[in-house]
């Protein structure tokens, strides 16, 4: 089948059949090949090999292994990219994404409201490089044309930011940076890979953490960068190749088992969070209830453009502070308190004394962030369980 073919089909069935690899056994479910190396037959054929490697032709397992390939493939028919690198984890992604790239002199615009561990390679790691970062508020749009120059390499955001869920308008943000020739790199993690259609709003290099809704069952890390089949073995695959980052065959396997539900899940979820929005909006213990899927969101508008929903996650602050959402977390008896999302089991976070824990007082309050505030990571129980525990939860308030 030719990649037009493969493209030519939904999303669906590419989640199960997508860059599947058969060995000689016709296996049903993909194969394992957890194996770092390969065994070429005559000297001639190792010395070809390196010279340059065929498709499905493989030399280790850093560089590239079957059951990996299959995974890339996959995710890249769902993308709807020309192709991807898969990686140990999302760090290993985002920041090969990035390093892969960029060179010292070279300027980055980036947007402030950052995954923490994103926060520090842009912020700690690309400046010691000798790379210069600007950062901007990601859903002004303003702020980025103002602060994009000519040397601009690279454009970076979180199309949906952790934990207040601001969006970033995709499409707006591309415009402006192609119009300096600048890379737009979009970590897409909170809108999952079955409502991102970034590559068509302008997206250059697409990055997910696999770890969430794609594993989505709290096993494995992962992570992957889609983009041009230029870009991909050209910049990143050399890079990642001898840097190390690349994704062991295991959880290649796993991601690939995860992908085949991936739709199933992520509707579900949303479903679920669809429920908790309408349950809590105007809930008294509720000050503030964040859903983009929710009229009430100040970008209900571009969610509904951009994703066509509102995502797999709500954000809401308990009136209180951190002693009322301690004690709404510590009342829950089917949410779970953890600090993962994007999996089967709904998950509750405090991200003022976790995740965004090492953030000053006044960073967190700039970004949003109160001390009420609970993240909650929808799973795919039956909603109304989920409505229900967390009610009763905010009656221990
Ligand atoms: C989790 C996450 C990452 C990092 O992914 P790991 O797999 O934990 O390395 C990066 N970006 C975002 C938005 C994330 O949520």
């Amino acid at each position: 089948m030719s990649i037009e073919e493969k493209h030519a089909h939904g999303k669906a069935t590419n989640l199960v059949h997508g860059g599947t690899k058969r060995s000689q056994w016709g296996e049903v479910s993909e194969a394992i090949f957890l194996t770092q190396g390969f065994v070429y037959d005559t000297a001639e054929a190792a010395e070809a090999r390196f010279l340059k490697a065929g498709e499905d032709e493989f030399i280790y397992a850093r560089y590239g292994n079957p059951t990996v390939a299959m995974f890339e493939e996959r995710m890249a028919l769902l993308e709807g990219a020309e192709d991807g690198f898969a990686c140990a984890s999302g760090m290993a992604a985002v920041s090969g994404a990035l390093t892969s790239m960029l060179r010292a002199g070279d300027h980055v615009v980036s947007a402030k409201a950052l995954f923490g561990s994103c926060l520090y390679v842009l912020e700690e790691v690309l400046t010691r490089y000798g790379v210069e970062v600007t950062f901007v508020d990601g859903e002004d749009l303003s702020q980025w044309q103002a602060a994009l120059r000519p040397d601009t390499k690279a454009v970076f955001f979180e199309s949906m930011s952790n934990p207040t869920l601001q969006l970033v308008d995709i499409a707006g943000v591309a415009d402006l940076a192609h119009k300096v020739g600048a890379t737009v790199i979009v970590d897409n993690v909170f809108s999952t890979p079955i409502y991102s259609k970034a590559i068509a709003q302008g997206a250059d290099l697409v990055v997910y953490s696999t770890t969430k809704h794609v594993d989505g069952q709290g096993r494995c890390l992962g992570g992957v960068i889609l983009g041009t089949r230029e870009h991909i073995r050209g910049v990143v695959e050399p890079y990642m190749k001898h840097t190390g980052g690349s994704m062991s065959p295991f959880n290649a396997w796993v991601m690939l088992k995860g992908l085949e539900t991936l739709k199933l899940r992520v509707r579900a979820q949303t479903e679920g969070a669809v429920a908790l929005a309408e349950a809590l909006v105007d809930h008294p213990k509720v000050s503030r209830m964040i859903y983009p899927g929710h009229a009430s969101h100040p970008q209900n508008g571009l969610a509904q453009q951009q994703l066509g929903a509102g995502g797999t996650l709500i954000a809401f602050e308990v009136e209180g502070g951190k002693e009322a959402a301690f004690r709404m977390l510590n009342a829950l008896q089917v949410v779970i308190i953890s600090n993962n999302l994007g999996d089967a089991k709904s998950i509750a976070t405090h991200p003022a004394t976790t995740t965004h824990q090492r953030l000053k007082p006044e960073q967190r309050a700039a970004l949003g962030i109160g001390d009420g505030m609970i993240r909650l990571s929808v799973g795919i129980e039956d909603p109304e369980d989920l409505v229900r525990d967390v009610l009763q939860a905010l009656d221990a308030v």
